[in-house]
Parts: C-alpha cells; structure tokens; sequence
C-alpha cells in the first residue's frame, strides 16, 4: 500500500500499476524498462505540462476530430497506465482504438483487447496484415484500422514504426517524453508530455476544438519548435539545479 502523502505518490503508483500489468501478461518486460526511461525525462522536465505541451495537446485534438479516420495506437504500457483516459479520449474525438505492439504476440494482443474493452474502450479486431513497411510482426496492423488511418496517435511509439507510418503519409501524432528520440523527431506532431497528463488534457480539448482540414493543419505544424521548447524547458531546470 502506497501511502497517499508520499512525495512520489503519482511514480510509485505507476511503477505499482506496470508491474502488476506485467504479472497479468498485460504489460511486456521491454515496456517495464521503457517506462524508465520516460520517468527520467519527466524528472528533468519538472513532471508537469509545459505550456508547449499544453499547446501541442490542443493541436493534436483539434487533428483527431477534424480527421475521416482517426485511429489511437495502444501498446501494454498506454493500456497498463491510461485506459479509463483513453476510454474518455475515445468518447470525446471518435477515434477506433487498435491494439498495436511492439514486442508482440497473439496472446498479449488478447488480454489487453480484453483488459480494455472491460474498461469501457470499443476495441477494433480482425486478422492483423503486414500493411506497414517493416519486416516481421512489426509491420503488422488492422487494415480498418492502423492501415485506414488518416491521423494515428501513437503514444510511446518506436523510432522505427513512427517513421514508417510517416512514410505511409498518415498524420502521426505521438506522447513521448524524450524530445531526442526517433520517435519524436519523426512524428508530425510531438507531445512532450507524460502520458497519464497529455491524455486527459486533450480529451478536455476535443470538446472544445472546432474541426478544420487536417492536412492542411499538419503542413502548418512546425513540430521542431515543440521540441526546442521541451529541450530549452530541461536546460533550464538542470541550469537552475546549479544554484
Ligand atoms: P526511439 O525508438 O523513438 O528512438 P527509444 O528507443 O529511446 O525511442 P522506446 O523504448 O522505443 O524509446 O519508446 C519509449 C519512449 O516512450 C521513450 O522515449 C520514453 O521516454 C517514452 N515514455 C515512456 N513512458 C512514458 C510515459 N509514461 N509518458 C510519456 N512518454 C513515455
Ligand atoms: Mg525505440
């Protein structure tokens, strides 16, 4: 039992939350460590959202309700830490939930469709196809969905993966706490935000956001710019830490 007034409540209760995912076959170990590497950049961004975030946030909901066929990307870790938001993002944008995974097998995509459509998510199945250009079972995806996609959001997505759907001419959104990335720098649209923040927030804008032409939005998107915010807002917590 995690007591509610630890100063590191919100992380315990995460790693808490993984690991448990990991016992039920929900979460992959890969994803374990992965996560890590995401609490150290929200270390140095200051675990909050910055103002840039909360700008890319907007733009991204304002993406996912203008879109003909907006599709959210949910491995182990977003279904482990997020789905009653991703239950809320799906009910406010339209969007299909497809399970997609890196680290993946027939059993795991089970479990979590499982897992989430108990949480409420109406969850897209069929016969997954090698529809996105990469070899081996990382190129596998719904063709209703994934593959039909015109704006795909892809929380904590692979370098790899990312720039593929790119290559596809999807819209690609994604969460993702390293500005460094693959990820990051090969999406259209990059929210430098911790997941369990990023989601609820953009679920709140799509109520809000009045739909336009997505593609014309995504040539307006300078996504270089987000990054340099997230960078320049580390810098100067790790500049101000010297004092
Ligand atoms: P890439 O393949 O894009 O170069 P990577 O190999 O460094 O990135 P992956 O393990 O492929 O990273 O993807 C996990 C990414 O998700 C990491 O960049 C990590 O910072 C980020 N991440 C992990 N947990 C969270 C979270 N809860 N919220 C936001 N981002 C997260
Ligand atoms: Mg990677």
């Amino acid at each position: 039992m995690i007591p509610a007034d630890h100063p590191r409540y919100r992380s315990l209760v995460a790693r808490e939350r993984l690991a448990d995912a990991a016992r039920d076959g929900i979460a992959s170990l890969e994803g374990l460590t992965a996560h890590g590497r995401g609490e150290a950049f929200d270390y140095l961004i200051g675990e909050r959202t910055t103002p840039s975030a909360a700008e890319a946030e907007e733009l991204a909901a304002r993406l996912l309700i203008s879109a003909r066929r907006p599709v959210i990307s949910v491995n182990g870790n977003t279904a482990a830490l997020a789905a009653p938001a991703i239950r809320d993002l799906q009910e406010a944008s339209g969007a299909a939930v497809e399970v997609n995974l890196f680290h993946r097998t027939d059993e795991r995509i089970q479990r979590i469709s499982a897992y989430l459509s108990g949480q409420g998510i109406v969850v897209l199945s069929g016969e997954y196809e090698r529809l996105v250009p990469l070899s081996h079972g990382r190129g596998l995806c719904l063709p209703e969905g994934i593959a039909a996609a015109d704006v795909v959001l892809v929380p904590l997505e692979d370098g790899d993966r990312c720039e593929a759907l790119r290559r596809m001419g999807k819209i690609v959104i994604t969460i993702d706490l390293n500005p460094l990335s693959r990820t990051a720098r090969m999406a259209t649209l990059t929210i430098v935000d911790e997941l369990t923040r990023a989601l609820p927030a953009m679920t709140e804008a799509c109520w809000s956001a009045t739909p336009g032409d997505p593609e014309e939005m995504a040539l307006l998107i300078d996504n270089t710019k987000f990054l340099r915010e997230a960078k320049e807002a580390m810098r100067r917590r790790l500049t101000d830490a010297l004092d």
